[in-house]
């Protein structure tokens, strides 16, 4: 019996491991490195091993640490999560080795799955469907063009060792065919430390549909129905949901079984997931994640099982604990990742201190119809057998440059996918985040759009509907100004006290004329856009309180809950309305009716230049570590030309020269570690001979 388990993660999937351990009595180690210390993974384990630095490369990606804080701490097992070590074919047989359960696939499943290439060829052979393309071992570049012409355009290159989105191009014509070649080998050779790439046609307005599988040490394996992970940017998955609309129940089959038979084919044991492509009515094999995957909630939600549950029975060597019969499919669940990043500023991660967290009301961990405690009776009772957050992070919590910029997923429940839809609406209505830019507008916009709603869904659904999800700054209503200035005043009072102030009433100062205090607030739009000047005017008049906004005088007031500071009922004109406020340094961030304003209450104009890091900056965009260089000294280049590459968060960033000009010196080398802000090169346009100016 397993009876202590070492997590060799951290965040979320950390978190959610532990909880399922705690339900069954397991003891839980975790392992933490420098930037992790405070964590809410550590807080969540019994027990918990320092184990380096916060890069990933001397901490978590350490499989030789880890297995010295199981043997120090005496875990029998190790979970690995999903990234890091999860599929690292070696570090499974070292655990095995080591006489340590691997909560994971045998390596050799693992192996066989970890180069997409050779995976396809074993699908091939397992009869499992494949998209038409090349896998074959033959890397020249003439015989890879003259397949790709023979798929016929356009095709998709892929890293064969690829993952996470990383190492794929789309090539439209023959003639682009030798660039985007050697663009992707250098990327999956930088990435993956293997250049051997697949071509595949490129399916066109295609679906992902992936298949959880389940095995065990017994024979038997079962799928636990689909996912329907359409909704992706840049490859990158960002709803998904369960069931797939659409999906008849003789395809769900047809591909459950063909998920099955991949799984047998490479002696799979454990959870898995089998990724197809559809198109055009037909579903072809992609890959195999050979792990738990991130989106797993929406299938214990459609399922009432508890996925981590099943892995440790199955690691223990248990049977299955339902055959496929027994298997049912209740309602219809959707996720949506909240992320720390940007997406007026192509998705850029972001990162900072979550200063301030509202989450709607939810249980964490719970799924459908397991977990009890839900029916408390109380007001957020029915919210809660819907909702449920799988987070890492708790308010006051940092991301940091270091590794995924995952806030939380947000999942939730209902009996149809309209009802799943709802509460998603409302969930992320609730889902207040300060301190760092994130997806959560973008989210709202996303699950209310047309195409999602009404489930028209493709891979390309994002792009095809820019328009719709990326609208220019929305206008910013009176009654969101009002709750600044009232979040503004209480604040002053609470400093004030008990004491009366000049601010709070001026009424008998000056005899004659009316109170009047200017509100200067700049309106942040998202996006960190330019910022729009709004002043607000507050004018006492005897007991009568007005505020001008735009030209119109309405009579205004407030009041502020007494048991929570950042709750106000404020009342403009014929209007009355509860909303939250949160000022954090010279920001005051509005929460209303589901939407998010920003306030600032100084000159902005004058500070402009200090956030400004558009695309062409000569710094660096955020923290992170230099992989490529370009540029050298003395080097004249076009305006546009890529000069220095940085990764951060898993996405690489290209810096590119503003303006056509003289690369005067590069500051930074390949591997060299940047703070946000860092002055990466000095370049200067020869026609003024003046340092070229962004740089700061
Ligand atoms: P044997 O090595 O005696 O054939 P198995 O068939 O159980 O044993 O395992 C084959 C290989 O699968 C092992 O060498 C190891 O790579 C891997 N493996 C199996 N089970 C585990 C596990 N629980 N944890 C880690 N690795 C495992
Ligand atoms: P990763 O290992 O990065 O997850 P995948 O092979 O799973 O790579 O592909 C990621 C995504 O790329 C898919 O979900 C899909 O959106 C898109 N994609 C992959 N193969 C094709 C293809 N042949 N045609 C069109 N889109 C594809
Ligand atoms: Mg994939």
């Amino acid at each position: 019996m397993i009876n202590k388990v070492l997590i060799a993660n951290r965040g979320e999937i950390a978190c959610r491991v532990a909880a399922t351990c705690r339900r069954l009595g397991i003891a839980t180690v975790a392992v933490y490195s420098d930037a992790d210390a405070g964590s809410k993974h550590v807080a969540a384990c019994d027990e918990a091993i320092h184990i380096g630095p916060a890069p990933a490369a001397e901490s978590y990606l350490l499989g030789e640490k880890i297995l010295s804080a199981a043997r120090a701490t005496g875990a029998r097992a190790i979970h690995p999560g999903y990234g890091f070590l999860s599929e690292n074919a070696a570090f499974a047989q070292a655990c095995f080795d080591a006489g340590l359960i691997f909560i994971g696939p045998p390596a050799s499943a693992i192996s066989a799955m970890g180069s997409k290439a050779a995976a396809k060829s074993m699908m091939a052979e397992a009869g499992v469907p494949l998209v038409p393309g090349y896998h074959g071992d033959d890397q020249s570049p003439a015989l890879l063009q003259s397949e790709a012409d023979a798929i016929g355009y356009p095709v998709l290159l892929k890293a064969s060792a690829g993952g996470g989105g990383k190492g794929m191009r789309v090539v439209e014509r023959s003639a682009d065919f030798a660039a985007a070649l050697a663009s992707c080998q250098r990327e999956a050779r930088a990435s993956f430390g293997d250049d051997r790439v697949l071509i595949e046609k490129y399916l066109i307005r295609p679906r992902h549909i992936e298949i959880q599988v389940f095995a065990d040490t017994h024979e038997q394996a079962v799928y636990l129905f689909e996912r329907d992970c359409s909704v992706q940017r840049r490859h990158q998955k960002v709803l998904e949901e369960a069931p797939a609309p659409g999906l008849s129940d003789a395809r769900r089959r047809e591909m459950g079984e063909a998920a099955v038979a991949a799984a047998r084919a490479v002696g799979y044991v454990g959870a898995g997931t089998v990724e197809f492509i559809v198109a055009d009515g037909a579903f072809y094999f992609m890959e195999m994640n050979t792990r738990l995957q991130v989106e797993h909630p929406v299938t214990e939600m459609i399922t009432g099982l508890d996925l981590v549950e099943w892995q440790l029975r199955v690691a223990d060597g248990e049977r299955l604990p339902l055959s496929q019969n027994a298997l049912r499919l209740n309602g219809h669940a959707i996720e949506a990742r909240i992320y720390a990043e940007n997406p007026a500023r192509g998705f850029l991660p972001s990162t900072g201190r979550l200063s301030y967290l509202r989450t709607p009301a939810a249980v964490e961990f719970s799924i459908a119809g397991v977990t009890s405690g839900n029916d408390s009776g109380s007001v957020d009772s029915i919210a809660s057998r819907t909702t449920r957050i799988d987070s890492g992070v708790r308010e006051g919590d940092v991301i940091s440059p270091f590794y995924d910029p995952m806030i939380a997923k947000l999942i939730v429940h209902g009996h149809d996918r309209d009802a799943a839809l709802a509460a998603m609406r409302s969930a992320l209505n609730a889902f207040e985040v300060v301190g760092l830019s994130t997806n959560i507008a973008f989210l709202q916009r996303l699950v209310a759009s047309e195409p999602f709603a009404t489930a028209d869904l493709d891979t390309g659904l994002i792009e095809r509907h820019h328009a719709t999800l990326f609208p220019g700054a929305p206008a910013t209503p009176a009654l969101a100004v009002a709750i600044a200035v009232a979040a503004l005043l209480n604040q002053e009072t609470s400093a004030a006290g008990s004491i009366t102030t000049p601010w709070l009433d001026l009424g008998g100062w000056r005899l004659n004329a009316p109170y009047q205090r200017e509100f200067p607030f700049s309106i942040m739009p998202e996006g960190n856009s330019e910022p729009l000047t709004s002043p607000a005017t507050l004018i006492r008049k005897g007991s009568l309180q007005t505020l001008q906004i735009q030209g119109h005088a309405l009579p205004f007031s407030y009041r502020s809950e007494s048991a929570d500071a950042q709750a106000f009922t404020v009342s403009l004109g014929d209007t009355q309305t509860r909303a939250r406020a949160f000022i954090a340094e010279e920001i005051v961030h509005v929460f209303l009716h589901g939407n998010e304003y920003r306030f600032e209450w100084r000159d902005l104009l004058a500070h402009a230049s200090d956030t400004e890091h558009s695309e062409g900056s000569l710094t660096a965009p955020m923290p992170g570590k230099v992989v490529a260089v370009f540029a050298h000294k003395g080097q004249q280049v076009e305006k546009g030309a890529p000069l220095i590459v940085i990764e951060a968060m898993k996405m690489e960033h290209t810096i590119v020269a503003p303006i056509a000009g003289v690369v005067e010196e590069v500051l930074f080398g390949v591997g060299d570690q940047v703070t946000d802000g860092a002055q990466l090169l000095r370049f200067v346009d020869p026609e003024t001979s003046v340092e070229g100016k962004r740089a700061h």
